[in-house]
């Protein structure tokens, strides 16, 4: 495997209101599609706890108790996808955080409206996706392998 940052990993998770919708494949696919290597995945409802701590920052905003509730409200699809500048490329394939700022071709401008059900998170920064990595996977769980497409992906 080439260095040049190629294993930069991020957390993206399916918030409720994708899973329930049926977003999994169309969300997976455009992480799939630009080239991005999925490394861990699992469905999992690990309570307000986890999810406090997840969202830790912000809760001291008014409307962290609705996103608590909102984020514990189903089941959330968790991964970690891997590759080149993965973090804030992950944040541009997911869009704005108000759907409604989101450019049309993102997730949240294909798929979305509020910003209370914008279907998706994405980790903001390469510490802050090491840290939700820790948070919702067990040591370990993540895999490593070379991706066949690796060569047609990547100039070196
Ligand atoms: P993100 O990193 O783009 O997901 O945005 P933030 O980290 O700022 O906020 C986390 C999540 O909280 C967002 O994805 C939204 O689901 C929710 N959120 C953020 N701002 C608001 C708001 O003003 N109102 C409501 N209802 N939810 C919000
Ligand atoms: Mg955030």
């Amino acid at each position: 495997m080439s260095s040049e940052h190629a294993t930069e990993q991020t957390f993206i998770a399916i918030k409720p209101d994708g899973v329930q919708r049926g977003l999994i494949g169309p969300i997976i696919t455009r992480f799939e599609q630009r080239g991005f290597k999925l490394v861990a995945i699992k469905l999992t409802t690990p309570g307000k706890e986890h999810l406090q701590a997840h969202y830790a920052d912000l809760s001291d905003k008014a409307f962290f108790a609705g996103l608590i509730e909102y984020m514990n409200s189903g089941p959330i699809c968790a991964m970690v996808w891997e590759g080149r500048d993965a973090v804030k490329t992950g944040r541009t394939i997911l869009g704005a955080t108000n759907p409604l700022a989101s450019a049309p071709g993102t997730i949240r401008g294909d798929y979305a409206i509020d910003v209370g059900r914008n279907v998706c998170h994405g980790s903001d920064t390469v510490e802050n996706a090491q840290k939700e990595i820790a948070l919702w996977f067990k040591e370990g769980e993540a895999v490593s392998y070379k991706a066949a497409q690796y060569g047609w992906v990547y100039e070196k």
